[in-house]
């Protein structure tokens, strides 16, 4: 019997060893239209970085290895044109023939295993040479010579699936500055928004520019750049794009053939594998597959469903009876230093099936090490879990963070599998030692918690709750040193231990909101005060790692925030005592950190070091809200460095009230911008911390005057040329007349020896205060930072209010 199968990577590849393994007789040959078969595109994202540096690594067969191991007959530049289901023939065109030779070859079965092509979206300049996409070798190898030969610096992905997040990581590896451009409100669409938004944290954290919610609606060829036009008005430049905005089955040889289709142009097959002629078969991404979860067709196009479809297939060939019962999409990616992981439905899905929470499902979000604390190297892990009101399904997990979520995933995934309900999770048992697990494995945790809400035990806030319930009372049961690193905006703060007897400064009739650090001790205190006749008591899931991440704009001071990748030199942090917290999860750390502090002399420093990712940033909050100095803060594959010298460092009231001044220059106004400096300047001659943040009109003061060559887009080109530039020709705000006004003024102060703007913003820079320009103000008005004046910091809002929070004096000028 002759099998020919169309199509030579994942799925066809498989079909054809599977089928010579049970069939030694049988006469097979593969037709693949591209160069190369069984290459490993799940890999080419890695090529690009060079993380995979040998290109010959991604291609796992080659046509002779398939003659000589297998006996499989392999021809590739050869395309299948048509399927001539009469004749049992395909038509297959010679891509190395000169003259475009065709023959037919003949079949008694057929297997489609064409899988799907990348979609280039219908915008206006999509085909233009500098818009990629990757889906092959040579689309690998023609963006590798691409970037060398243009020695390309900025490049925008547009689609935030799981390859546009891999291109995303991997050409920032290679060095180039990337923009993630994503019509959706969030990256890694199979995950719900706030589990997203851990990603979305680590992408900027990384230096990714994100730009969600917004679509593109043109490109077009500026010089060396694509000119990206965004659907919101925004533009984009970058010298390289990448689209992966989704791919499309190819389809459409089947559909030629009267073989039934779907009408996304997926291969209808049943679950044998077989199309609706029962001489072909159809496997991988070409074709549509039960949803394993809720039933009915649906399109997941993954390597792992193509390979055990190919193998089915290649089975019921050989004269067997498999069956493919259905996919649930389970993927992971990694993304940067977190890996994101999903299984089965999401809430979103849920929802749009018209399910009520509470009513047909229930989730739990908990945070989880990925072994004992106590073990160096143990890493917080987010999952969330969705199952039935009665608990008797799980429809789906999602799990975000570092080691270990692929084994978790996969241990959820199994229990879908096999019909599991959230009590089955409490009852698995895994094997245990501290490197790899702990005694209550996070699955068997996610059981019990799933177990303690179905019971009624607990109820959960939304991530979004305090947002929603702005009258609700916020309640922070961690101790008061944690809240030195971070405190929830508005918490009232009673450490668990204080809390029984502290109950009557709370209102029992007000929504109750708890928060704490994992949501152990949140849930711990939820149940005090559920017992104490608290009626609407939710705790916070996750906690303050879990908050941090959902609201990371908050947090964070835009762009290019993150750690320094190495560490300075050992001499130069002056080490005394060293400090290992890696394993310890938040506030574990900082507690460590706080305890060791107290027994060590002022001007001793203290090394520390946690696995845990937000201690480095909590530890500069808490040394500037405890007196003491960070000298030094970095990452070192994947443990976080802070270097911590006891005292030297201004202390700062943990809560609003500091002594500091902070002025948000908003204008470019001569005379206001001159009374800034001098109210700035009486600050600092007043020994007090001032902040001057700069944003919209304010920023034209810090231009420098001359003109330097920045690249810019013809907008901010044209913006450019408008705005002031620099202090010497800024006007008054009233009397210009011209500039005659502004002349005489200028004039006056001389006379009366009232120092110039220049030299006020000198002194000012001379006297330590602070200087921030507005960076989202700058990215609106094309400001560069090559064009501000020396000894401007940069960042966003994040930072202004974390000073602001720190004074007692906030003007607007
Ligand atoms: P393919 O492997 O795409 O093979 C189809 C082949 O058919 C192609 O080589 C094509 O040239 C050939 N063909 C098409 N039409 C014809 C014709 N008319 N005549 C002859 N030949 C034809 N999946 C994961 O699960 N995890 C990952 O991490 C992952 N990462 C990925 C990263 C990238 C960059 C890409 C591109 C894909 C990734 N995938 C990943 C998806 C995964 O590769 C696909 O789901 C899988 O390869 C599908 O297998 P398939 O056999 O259906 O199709």
């Amino acid at each position: 019997m002759k099998t020919v199968i169309i199509g030579g990577v994942a799925g066809g590849a498989t079909c054809a060893a599977r089928l010579r393994r049970v069939d030694e007789s049988a006469e097979i040959v593969v037709l693949e239209r591209g160069e190369y078969i069984s290459y490993a595109n799940c890999g080419l994202p890695y090529h690009v970085s060079g993380v995979i540096k040998d290109r010959r690594a991604l291609l796992l067969q080659t046509p002779a290895e398939m003659k000589a191991k297998f006996n499989v007959t392999v021809k590739v530049k050869n395309e299948v044109i048509a399927i001539n289901r009469g004749k049992k023939t395909v038509t297959v065109k010679n891509l190395n023939s000169p003259v475009g030779e065709t023959y037919e070859e003949t079949y008694d079965k057929l297997v489609i295993a064409t899988g799907s092509s990348p979609i280039r979206p219908n915008i206006p300049g999509a085909d233009l040479p500098r818009v990629k996409t990757i889906w092959t070798v040579p689309d690998t190898d023609l963006i590798i010579s691409f970037i060398k030969e243009n020695n390309v610096k900025t490049a925008a992905v547009v689609g935030g699936g799981f390859i546009g997040l891999e291109m995303a990581e991997n050409l920032s590896h290679a060095g180039i500055k990337v923009t993630l451009i994503e019509m959706l409100g969030q990256v890694m669409a199979p995950l719900d928004f706030e589990m997203a938004q851990i990603l979305h944290q680590a992408l900027v954290e990384n230096g990714v520019k994100l730009c969600l919610g917004d679509g593109v609606s043109m490109f077009s060829d500026k010089e060396n750049e694509v000119e990206i036009k965004l659907q919101s008005g925004g533009t984009v430049s970058a010298e390289l794009v990448i689209l992966a905005v989704g791919v499309k089955p190819n389809g459409e040889l089947a559909k030629a053939a009267g073989l039934e289709v779907n009408p996304r142009g997926g291969v209808k097959v049943d679950d044998h594998m077989q199309t609706s002629d029962k001489d072909i078969y159809a496997v991988g991404d070409v074709i549509e597959v039960n949803d394993f979860i809720f039933g009915g067709k649906t399109m997941i196009p993954l390597a792992g469903p193509a390979n055990k479809q190919g193998r089915i297939a290649a089975d019921n060939i050989a004269g067997g009876d498999k069956t493919y019962a259905g996919s649930q999409g389970s993927s992971v990616a990694k993304v940067f230093d977190l890996t994101a992981a999903s299984t089965g439905a999401n809430e979103k899905t849920l929802i749009k099936r018209g399910m009520v929470k509470g009513k047909d499902y229930e989730r739990v979000i908990i945070v989880q090490n990925s072994h004992a604390g106590y073990y160096p190297g143990a890493f917080p892990m987010t999952i969330k879990l969705l199952f039935s009101a009665d608990g008797k399904k799980i429809f789906g997990a999602q799990i975000v963070g570092s080691e270990g979520v692929d084994k978790r995933i996969d241990t959820l995934g199994e229990a879908i599998r096999l019909g599991a309900g959230v009590s089955a999770l409490t009852e698995l048992e895994f094997a245990y030692a501290p490197p790899y697990s702990s005694a209550k494995d996070p699955v068997n945790m996610a059981g019990y918690v799933a177990e303690n809400l179905l019971d009624g035990k607990v109820k959960f806030a939304d991530w979004d709750e305090a947002e929603k319930n702005p009258g609700a009372l916020l309640l922070d049961v961690r101790e008061y040193v944690e809240t030195m690193a971070f405190s929830y905006p508005g918490a009232t703060v009673i450490p668990l231990g204080e809390l029984r007897d502290r109950l009557d400064e709370l209102d029992k009739n007000k929504r109750v909101i708890v928060f704490c650090a994992i949501g152990v001790r949140a849930y711990n205190a939820a149940r005090i005060l559920s017992q104490h006749g608290f009626e609407k008591v939710f705790v916070y899931p996750g906690g303050s790692r879990f908050y941090k991440a959902t609201h990371y704009k908050d947090y964070i001071t835009h762009g290019d925030a993150g750690f320094e990748k190495t560490l300075p030199p050992e001499k130069s942090r002056g080490k005394s005592i060293t400090l290992d917290c890696s394993g310890l999860q938040c506030p574990g750390p900082i507690m460590r950190v706080f305890e060791t502090i107290q027994s060590m002399k002022d001007g001793e420093t203290l090394e520390v070091t946690a696995s845990d990712p937000g201690f480095v940033r909590d530890a500069e909050v808490w040394c500037r809200r405890t007196g003491n100095t960070l000298v030094s803060k970095g990452q070192d594959g994947k443990n976080y460095t802070a270097v911590i010298k006891k005292g030297s460092g201004e202390q700062i009231s943990g809560r609003a009230g500091g002594d500091g001044k902070t002025i948000i220059v908003f204008s470019g106004d001569l005379d206001k911008v001159i009374a800034s400096f001098i109210i700035a300047n009486g600050g600092a001659a007043m020994g007090r911390k001032v902040t001057m943040f700069f944003t919209f009109w304010g920023l034209t003061v810090l231009r420098k005057t001359k003109r330097q060559k920045v690249k810019k887009t013809f907008m901010e080109k044209a913006f450019g040329f408008m705005l002031p530039r620099g202090s010497g020709r800024l006007k008054l705000s009233k009397m210009n007349m011209g500039g005659m006004g502004t002349a005489m003024m200028k004039k006056i102060m001389r006379d009366k020896n009232v120092d110039s703007l220049d030299s006020l913003i000198e002194k000012a820079l001379k006297n330590g205060v602070k200087i921030i320009a507005c960076t989202m103000s700058m990215d609106v008005m094309g400001i560069k930072k090559e064009e501000l004046i020396d000894g401007v910091d940069f960042a966003g809002v994040g930072t202004f209010l974390g000073e602001a929070e720190e004074s007692n004096v906030n003007l607007f000028i």
